[in-house]
């Protein structure tokens, strides 16, 4: 796998610090709330989200939702069907969405507003990755790890084809791995 890799943009070392540093930002927010839920969206959020929450020293639960967009793999429509709602009712709590990574906005915004619709006491959003440049509705992120320019990346659980997820590191492919496609 890693023999298709071009570019590491972020190690294994660079995004456990960066984790550190947003799990004791979470941990100052939330530690007079009495709770918090964090909800991730599947299935690129796995090891961010298995990493995050073991950075939050504080009660939480968690869930997951699953859904899927239509559009090609490399591009959101925005229209998005639930596959898996939430198990959790999550009125009234202190809810935290975790994302891999934020490009045009159109999923999140679209998830932020139907949650919204279930009147939680509040709602943030917390993504590892963000490509501001690529923004097509505003979505307010109010935790970012890492700000990165438009290009397509892979590894800790971002996928291409649904392969790469288990890279420990983000990175770039390298371009025949599409031109073989
Ligand atoms: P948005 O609705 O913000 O355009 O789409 C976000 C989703 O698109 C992410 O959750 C992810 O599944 C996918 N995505 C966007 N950019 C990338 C990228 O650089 N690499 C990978 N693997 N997926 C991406």
């Amino acid at each position: 796998m890693r023999d298709k890799i071009e570019q590491v943009l972020f190690s294994e070392a660079q995004i456990a610090d960066r984790i550190r540093e947003m799990g004791a930002q979470i941990e100052a927010d939330y530690k007079d709330k009495g709770g918090l839920l964090l909800i991730g969206v599947l299935r690129g959020v796995a090891v961010f989200f298995g990493d995050m929450m073991r950075a939050i020293d504080l009660p939480l639960d968690i869930d997951f939702m699953s859904i899927s967009s239509y559009g090609s793999s490399t591009r959101s429509s925005g229209v998005v069907r639930i596959l898996k709602d939430l198990d959790e009712n999550i009125t009234g709590r202190h809810v935290v969405i975790l994302e891999d990574i934020i490009d045009t906005g159109l999923t999140l915004s679209y998830l932020v507003r139907l949650l919204q619709e279930r009147r939680p006491a509040s709602l943030e959003i917390c993504t590892l990755l963000d490509k501001p440049s690529r923004r097509l509705i505003e979505v307010p992120v109010k935790y970012t790890g890492f700000t990165i320019p438009d290009q397509f990346v892979v590894g800790y659980g971002l996928d291409y084809d649904q392969k790469f997820r288990n890279l420990p590191f983000v990175g770039v492919l390298k371009p025949e791995v599409y031109a073989g496609k």
